[in-house]
């Protein structure tokens, strides 16, 4: 599944072969990869002339800003008192999405769940083995939360300001479970799934099934640092070759390669050889290190 730096590097890629061109036009092969407006002509009628001005990332959604194509017919842009939008365009990946940039000629792949067309003869398609991976047009002036209701429960992001070692203390606080199962839960901080976790818990040397009431205050300093280092280091590496993922070039990334205990059970420690342990929390695996997390 795509994590949050693996979504981020999409939004990059995004952000640098998208921007800017006309939408032509669009193909829903899958009608429940739209999740509103609740028909196909009302989702790709208002993208249809639009241009995409930037991405955001919110935990693991990306939206789009729509505006009018700076190629439509409209008023000389020094006549227009700012660009007008047309509204947003969400999409979450969830388990097996990949959003991909492609010449319009290449193959459909089988998967393929939406296309849109783009004035150069490139389109962005969303190919989703899974089909649990969902599009949203949101309309002008409306808060994206109101139509994309998962963006309301979203905890800080990581990556926010908000993220501070008070934050965090304040949410474990009190809390009788293990503290991977508090991680892997998006109401603590928004984007951290099981590789980051594991890679996070490492870090800053505690182990899984640490309650989180027992956690000491220079621990969760460690681990709110830890956080932030790993998905850095992740971003860094253009994302990672775990769960099939590909940025929007079909390129996978790099940071599996390097991962301190994820998926190494039975391998030596990077920091003190003992071989990395595996297990089962929360329904999903946990590796880390007996000498090195306590
Ligand atoms: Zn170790």
């Amino acid at each position: 599944m795509p994590e949050l730096p693996e979504v981020e590097t999409v939004r990059r890629g995004l952000n640098q072969l998208t921007l800017n061109q006309e939408i032509t036009g669009g193909d829903v092969l899958l009608e429940r990869t739209i999740a509103y407006p609740f028909s196909v002509d009302e989702f790709l009628t208002p993208i249809k002339g639009s241009a995409i001005s930037t991405w955001h990332r919110r935990g693991k959604y990306l939206l789009a800003e729509l505006t009018s194509s700076p190629s439509s017919p409209s008023l000389p842009h020094s006549l227009t008192p700012s660009s007008p939008l047309n509204g947003g365009l969400g999409v979450h990946l969830r388990m097996t999405g990949q959003l991909l940039w492609l010449h319009q000629d290449e193959p459909l792949h089988k998967h393929t769940r939406v296309r849109l067309f783009f004035r150069d003869e490139r389109e962005l398609r969303f190919v989703d083995q899974r089909t649990f991976g969902q599009m949203w047009w949101v309309p002008p002036g409306v808060p994206p939360e109101s139509i994309i209701t998962g963006l309301g429960k979203l905890a800080v992001d990581p990556f926010s300001p908000e993220f501070t070692v008070e934050y965090l203390a304040l949410k474990l606080q009190n809390r009788r479970r293990p503290i991977k199962t508090a991680l892997l839960d998006q109401s603590v901080v928004a984007g951290l799934g099981n590789i980051y976790a594991d890679e996070a818990l490492f870090l800053s040397g505690v182990l899984p099934e640490t309650l989180c009431i027992d956690l000491q205050p220079e621990q969760i300093e460690r681990l709110r640092a830890s956080i932030i280092q790993v998905l850095e280091a992740s971003i860094e590496a253009g994302g990672t070759t775990f769960s099939n993922f590909l940025n929007v070039k079909g390129i996978n990334g790099n940071y599996g390669g390097v991962a301190w205990v994820y998926n190494r059970a039975g391998e030596p420690c990077r920091v003190c050889g003992t071989a990395i342990a595996r297990t089962r929390l929360a329904g999903r695996s946990s590796h880390y290190c007996v000498h090195c997390q306590r």
